[in-house]
């Protein structure tokens, strides 16, 4: 069988491949404790799942538009306003299967062959992966814990070429989980303008954010910036609403329509009723969201208090979004041998740093529950005293 040659570039996303390993390892009657993928334990909250209920009832149950229902692009233009202080119009967003299918939208109507895309390492690992789909060129910046992984403005201007179209902004961070301060976005904003290049914001873990620290959307520092902005998000996170597949995309016109050309012709828009509980989740009370984070921040110190004590690894305190990425360079193992070890002896499903372009590195989800995190972070001290 011969493939498309694209195929052979593309890596398939190991996040899902882990998670569904651990769940399969768990439909074997194992005790698995799973910090895969990132996926929130709580039920999507009841308003939301009623107002999709009825619209079930009321026959919501056929094609709408490639875009999405009007009312939730409305809905989702009020709180880009709202929250993130982005003026779009509500033509200029567009409803996705997921903050990931606004990614892919995205680089198959914006990059060309030739076409360079700047990521900073550690990087969420389907960015690359889809860049390479467009037939584009991922550049990635190497970026270390001396600058809390973020990417500094002078990295960023030093990897522009003539080629470069556009730059990947993931903050709060899947994997690291920092969140880039004001002033920091501010710096890399004044390069984007100077160079003329786009930038895409992914805010999908903008509402999961601790210790006072402040989420600033670049696209809101002025209208020079926010014509070169793309802004990426979902409900998948923030709501509890991973297989609910609803993101959203907001753009200049001419990016939104081209995006909703590849949709149209793929996905054709995402469930209709589904989209019912995203307005509505838009448009209730948002206690549900602060109920979260503040098990997640609860979660983070457990976790990460256990993780530290244990001799061998260290990890930096994360800003946001609910994963630690701890460096496991002492214990002498790559990242796959460690989580495959790990996997395999432990029970402890945990992802590869290698995946997200940091290997000597782990991923661990604690958006689950505290005896797992408990159970994982004993188990995880015992795999790693018997390896030092
Ligand atoms: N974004 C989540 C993660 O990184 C879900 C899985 C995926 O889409 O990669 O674990």
């Amino acid at each position: 069988m011969k493939l498309a040659a694209r195929i052979g570039e593309v890596t398939p996303s190991v996040t899902l491949a882990v998670s569904a390993k651990a769940k399969a390892m768990k439909a074997e009657g194992l005790d698995v404790c799973s910090f895969s993928a990132g996926e929130p334990d709580f039920p999507t909250p009841t308003h939301v799942v009623a107002a999709a209920k009825q619209a079930l009832d009321q026959g919501k149950t056929r094609y709408g538009p490639a875009a999405g229902e009007p009312e939730l692009r409305a809905a989702i233009a009020r709180k880009l306003q709202q929250d993130n202080q982005l003026p779009y119009q509500a033509e200029q967003v567009a409803v996705t299967c997921g903050g990931k299918q606004s990614l892919y939208n995205l680089m198959m109507a914006l990059i060309s062959p030739g076409d360079e895309v700047i990521i900073p390492a550690p990087y969420w690992l389907s960015y690359p992966e889809m860049v390479k789909l467009a037939g584009g060129t991922p550049v990635i910046v190497t970026t270390t814990a001396a600058t809390d992984y973020k990417i500094t403005a002078e990295q960023l201007a030093a990897a522009i070429t003539p080629q470069t179209k556009l730059f990947v902004l993931n903050s709060p961070s899947n994997p690291t989980g920092v969140v880039y301060t004001p002033a920091e976005i501010k710096a890399l904003a004044a390069v984007i303008v100077d160079r003329d290049i786009l930038v895409v914001a992914d805010e999908i873990y903008e509402k999961i954010i601790y210790d006072g620290a402040e989420h600033l959307s670049i696209g809101s520092l002025g209208p020079e910036i926010f014509a070169r902005t793309i802004t990426s998000n979902g409900f998948a996170k923030a709501y509890s609403m991973t297989g609910w597949r609803v993101g959203y995309l907001a753009a200049p016109l001419e990016i939104v329509k081209a995006a909703m050309t590849v949709q149209s012709h793929s996905t054709s828009h995402v469930c209709t009723f589904a989209q019912f509980g995203a307005i509505a989740a838009l448009e209730s009370p948002q206690d549900c969201v602060e109920a979260m984070r503040q098990a997640f921040a609860k979660r983070r110190k457990l976790m990460l208090d256990a993780l530290n004590a244990i001799p061998g690894l260290s990890c930096p305190t994360p800003g946001g979004a609910f994963y630690l990425f701890p460096n496991v360079e002492k214990t002498g193992m790559s990242s796959l041998e460690f989580c495959e070890a790990l996997l395999t002896d432990y029970h402890v499903a945990t992802v590869p740093g290698a995946a997200f372009g940091a290997d000597g590195h782990i991923r661990l989800s604690y958006a689950t529950d505290e005896a797992t995190i408990l159970k994982g972070m004993e188990r995880l001290e015992k795999f790693v005293k018997s390896r030092l």
